[in-house]
């Protein structure tokens, strides 16, 4: 297995590694330094990136960690029976074949074509699916990364669409998913999220009354403060508990006088509290979409970049929550969006549908069992 050191991508890989692993298999992943702890727990052997400085700044890892990750696997690739890949890892089918191994690809976001990419492209504002808006631009860097890494052709969205591999797996269910009929359902498996025991920490809610409302901005795009102190305003004194997980930028102090109805993480077991919570106020990430879908929760969306607003724009054309855009947003629009989802019962009633479906599929034990049997099919032991 390969990836991006990034969480949102990561994360919901690593079951798959332990369904593996647990199933008798040996699995190698290769990621950055910062994952070892959390691969190693799968039971997985890690793999940390070729050259890839510890030293290296925030900025210069993001960069250097496609390279590093592309060396990685073209030096030990050959000695595997398949190549796992996270679709941030683009070179991952045109290596494969370099390898003369069979790939898969996992999907952490919507399964992308390039219809999807354009909607990225446009909604997703100045982050890295502004590429997909401007063709030109597309093309020239494509053309650079199809050298560098031995691209088949020299479009990035081309080369996701159409040197895919025979299987790929999105970790959500087939009716969240955009422009569904564009993908053949003997490629492209929709497995619904990956909810394994994360061993999450415990948490505390004996200080909490309901209904609750949790806010998250993910792990990446959270670094607005004053995101937040709205969050505290509209909420201040609500016949509400609110939980805020900050994240690693904006720090408690910032936010200024907290009320005791406000209770403010770094960081917090979600799973935990989507069980318990009556409303999600999320930016959209696509992980804790499907994590909030499972447990039934109603979401508010904020998306700040990237996928995220496209996210946001189907959980309002499902009706599973409102789209609300973070330029406008005041305390007051926070408030009465909260109050309307939290009684208009039909949010609910949409969402328990969907609820089923995210309940009722297998995630990474799935994806393992196609695997293992696709590669059963081409003749490769197993035991
Ligand atoms: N997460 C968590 N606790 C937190 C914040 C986030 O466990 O306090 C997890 C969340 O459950 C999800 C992931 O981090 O699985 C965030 O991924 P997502 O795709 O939603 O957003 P990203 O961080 O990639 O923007």
């Amino acid at each position: 297995m390969v990836n991006l050191p990034f969480s949102g991508h990561t994360t919901p890989t690593l079951g798959l590694a332990k369904v593996l692993v647990d199933l008798g298999h040996h699995v190698c992943y290769i990621n950055a330094s910062d994952w070892k702890e959390k691969i190693e727990k799968t039971g997985a052997v890690f793999l940390p990136y070729d050259n890839y400085p510890e030293t290296l700044s925030p900025s210069q890892k993001e960069i250097k960690s496609w390279f590093a990750a592309y060396q990685t696997v073209q030096r030990v690739g050959a000695d595997f029976d398949c190549l796992i890949y996270e679709m941030l890892f683009l070179p991952g089918k045109a290596l494969a074949d370099q390898l003369n191994i069979p790939a898969f690809r996992l999907f952490s976001t919507f399964t992308l074509n390039e219809k999807v990419l354009r909607d990225f492209g446009r909604t997703g504002g100045w982050y890295m699916t502004a590429i997909f808006r401007y063709p030109r631009l597309c093309r020239l860097l494509s053309k650079v990364i199809q050298k560098k890494f031995g691209l088949r052709y020299g479009d990035i969205s081309k080369e996701m669409v159409h040197n895919a591999p025979s299987l790929n797996f999105t970790y959500t269910i087939r009716d969240f998913q955009i422009y569904p009929d564009e993908f053949p359902a003997a490629h492209y498996k929709y497995v619904g999220p990956a909810m394994e025991d994360r061993a999450e920490q415990d948490f505390d809610f004996s200080q909490m009354t309901t209904p609750i409302i949790y806010i998250s901005l993910g792990t990446l795009l959270n670094t607005s403060a004053a995101f937040f102190r709205k969050c505290i305003d509209a909420f201040r004194d609500e016949s509400v508990s609110v939980i805020i997980s900050l994240g690693k930028t904006v720090k408690k102090e910032q936010l200024g006088e907290i009320p005791a109805n406000i209770f403010i993480y770094p960081f917090v077991p979600q799973l935990k509290i989507l069980k318990r919570a009556s409303l999600f106020i999320t930016h959209g990430g696509m992980n804790s979409v499907n994590e909030a879908l499972y447990y039934g929760t109603p979401m508010l969306v904020i998306p700040v970049g990237n996928d995220q607003p496209r996210v946001a724009q189907q959980i309002e054309d499902l009706h599973l929550g409102r789209y609300l855009k973070k330029k406008p947003l005041t305390p007051d629009i926070l408030k009465d969006n909260a109050k309307r989802v939290l009684q208009d019962m039909s949010y609910k009633e949409h969402i328990i549908p969907f609820q089923k479906k995210f309940q009722a599929a297998r995630g990474n034990a799935a994806i393992a069992e196609m695997i293992l049997d696709a590669l059963s099919q081409k003749g490769i032991p197993l035991t």
